[in-house]
């Protein structure tokens, strides 16, 4: 089931070409209900133990491809309908029908495909990043607008990780918000560290010789790297992967981490939007200041 970034880049753009308004909403900020109420809601059982079973079974397409289930991406799903309760909870299912219901989708409560497909395109599209290849490939970001990460900032202790200034002071505001709130984060020094920023356009795939893939990644023709706005940061990751391998066992393994929750929860606030398909890479968002 695991793509390639090229693949990913094909097909966002394949769903750019049939743009629909109605899927380009922002998920209301407010969840709908509180933790303690998950399992209040009389009448929904039967559509929460259904979407507790197609967690791990639910078929839904991506390009053309089956995927099966939707675990990794609950997290996500569940700021999308604006609840603050599990997937496999009565109050999940009320939120999902309310969120099916307000985009024109069948209101079961219950996690379907084209309900599941609806939520994966609307993330998508938030992305400036999606919106600006309408465009082409957008510039690199100058020198003169990037700066060196601190070593300790970066994961390994890279010396040569850089982003662009902006982004970089809200990783930083980020990170101290993270540290502060989640005892997890806090005691581990290598929790949400920066795996990778700014990549030059020569790290694309366009320069990478066809076949290969360059430094252990298979390189997107174009990378939103190249802005400096986006930030791979170490989330961990299942036992004998890298930290950012498409793999699905380790991408359930980091969607599962306190460190994800919490970005999913928290990092807009600070500008920071997800890739819904790589729980480590997020893209600030914030309008370039010049
Ligand atoms: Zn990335």
């Amino acid at each position: 089931m695991a793509m390639s970034a090229a693949f990913v880049t094909v097909l966002v753009l394949a769903w750019l070409k049939s743009p629909d308004p109605a899927l380009a909403t922002r998920p209301s900020s407010a969840p709908a209900v509180e933790p303690a109420d998950c399992g209040r809601p009389g009448g929904w059982a039967q559509a929460a133990q259904a979407n507790a079973a197609s967690l791990d079974t639910l078929s839904w397409p991506l390009s053309g491809r089956d995927q099966l289930g939707w675990e990794i991406y609950e997290p996500l799903a569940e700021q999308q309908v604006a609840s603050s309760c599990p997937a496999d909870s009565p109050a999940f299912a009320v939120a999902l029908e309310r969120w099916q219901a307000a985009h024109g989708l069948p209101a079961s409560g219950r996690m379907d495909a084209e309900s599941f497909e609806t939520m994966w395109i609307a993330m998508l599209r938030r992305r400036p990043f999606v919106q600006a290849m309408r465009l082409g490939c957008p510039p690199p970001a100058a020198a003169s607008q990037l700066e060196l990460a601190r070593p300790e900032e970066t994961y390994g202790r890279q010396p040569t990780i850089m982003a662009r200034r902006e982004a970089l002071a809200a990783y930083r505001s980020m990170l101290a918000a993270a540290r502060a709130e989640v005892p997890a984060i806090r005691s581990d020094p290598e929790a949400l560290t920066i795996v990778s920023a700014f990549r030059a356009p020569q790290a694309d795939g366009g320069d990478c010789p066809a076949g290969q893939a360059c430094f252990n990644l298979t390189r997107a023709a174009c990378s939103v790297h190249r802005t400096g706005r986006a930030f791979d940061l170490y989330l961990g990751a299942a036992p004998g992967r890298d930290p950012t391998s498409t793999a699905d066992d380790n991408r359930l393994y980091q969607a599962r981490t306190p460190a994800y929750r919490w970005l999913v929860r928290h990092a807009a606030q600070f500008g920071f939007l997800p890739y819904a398909y790589e729980p480590w890479h997020w893209e600030w968002t914030a309008p370039p200041s010049g």
